[in-house]
């Protein structure tokens, strides 16, 4: 008797398995190209391939984040800082740098909070230094603290999306990493240039747990930098087995990048490579680096160049690492749950 009972559930689930797998053929007749499923391209990782999916030949299934963005009040408090356009079109951009990695994002929600978005040289203490990636042209002082965004951000903030907030000029971007304990992971982008600039993809690579390319600079001959990210996010990872993946940026897939450091660590001179992005920097008495001591890629996404615009399948790889992260952890009543239309 018990037996029968047994048997005929197994029946069932034997023949939608084979229904799964009669589609399978399709996509794997191209050119003999098999996709990777869920697990392979999502969650397994080991000391070889640190990071999901890095051995797939091709995507596996994609994943779509849902977006809430905060719209505020331009100066002189007539209009708003964005509209509708101004972020599809930015979406748009930024999913071209992500797609190819699994990665969607969508427009769920505008917030428009009704407020003058505050001014840079307003008096407030700004967030602790640990609270920020510190981007490029802000000053440490010019970073917008959660409490100038007025309780509009806090009623509209949404613990289960990517929250982005729309700034005004004069702010400098930011985003937070994934694994420090928050209560608002937030990617602050200014508006004007939303829709044009990979500055938000970028600001996301940090929110998707992508360091700079230049993470680490100062440990070129060290054996692993994991001793330094453990107590951030390290801990439950495995020790991989290359060092480009133990190191810097823990990406294989990023040439070694000294940056504004290279006198120091190399004893050569690259100020060349940053010339725009650096203006005052001061002449370097040291010899020019050679391709061979220090030939950084200039259009990753992650480095401080200017035409920043790439990611290296391996930065894929951890950014969909990070994103299964945070669907799979709550972080400080933060949890990430996938877009459904
Ligand atoms: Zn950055």
């Amino acid at each position: 008797m018990s037996r029968a009972a047994i048997f005929l559930p197994l029946v069932l689930v034997a023949a939608s398995l084979s229904g799964c797998l009669g589609i399978q053929p399709d996509d794997e007749g191209m050119d003999g190209v098999e996709a990777c499923d869920e697990q392979q391209y999502w969650h397994q990782i080991s000391a070889e391939n640190p990071y999901p999916g890095l051995n797939c030949e091709a995507p596996g299934p994609s994943k779509t984040l849902a977006v809430n963005f905060f719209v505020y009040k331009n100066k002189n408090g007539e209009d708003w800082l964005a509209n509708e356009t101004t972020l599809d079109t930015g979406i748009e951009l930024i999913n071209s740098v992500y797609n190819p990695s699994g990665i969607h994002f969508a427009r769920a929600n505008i917030v428009y909070v009704d407020m003058i978005f505050p001014n840079v040289t307003d008096e407030y203490q700004s967030a602790p230094i640990d609270n920020r990636t510190n981007e490029s042209k802000a000053d440490d002082g010019d970073n917008v603290a959660i409490g100038q965004l007025g309780d509009g951000f806090i009623e509209g903030y949404e613990p289960t999306m990517v929250n982005i907030v729309l700034m005004s000029d004069g702010w400098g971007a930011y985003s937070l990493y994934p694994w420090h304990p928050r209560d608002h992971y937030v990617n602050f982008v200014r508006a004007a240039t939303f829709a044009t600039s990979h500055i938000p993809s970028h600001e996301l690579g940090h929110f998707l747990g992508l360091y700079h390319t230049h993470q680490y600079y100062d440990s070129l001959d060290s054996d692993s930098d994991l001793d330094r990210a453990s107590s951030y996010w390290a801990d439950d990872w495995v020790i991989p087995d290359a060092q480009c993946y133990r190191t810097g940026d823990f990406i294989c897939g990023t040439p070694y990048d000294c940056y504004r450091w290279c006198e120091e660590v190399l004893g050569c001179n690259a100020s060349d490579l940053y010339e725009g992005e650096k203006p005052g920097q001061q002449p370097s008495e040291a010899p020019q680096c050679t391709e061979e001591q220090h030939n950084p890629s200039l259009t990753n996404l992650m480095s401080r160049y200017g035409d920043r615009s790439e990611i290296t399948d391996d930065q894929g790889a951890r950014a969909r690492y990070f994103v299964q992260f945070m669907i799979d952890n709550d972080r400080n009543g933060n949890h990430l749950v996938l877009y459904e239309s």
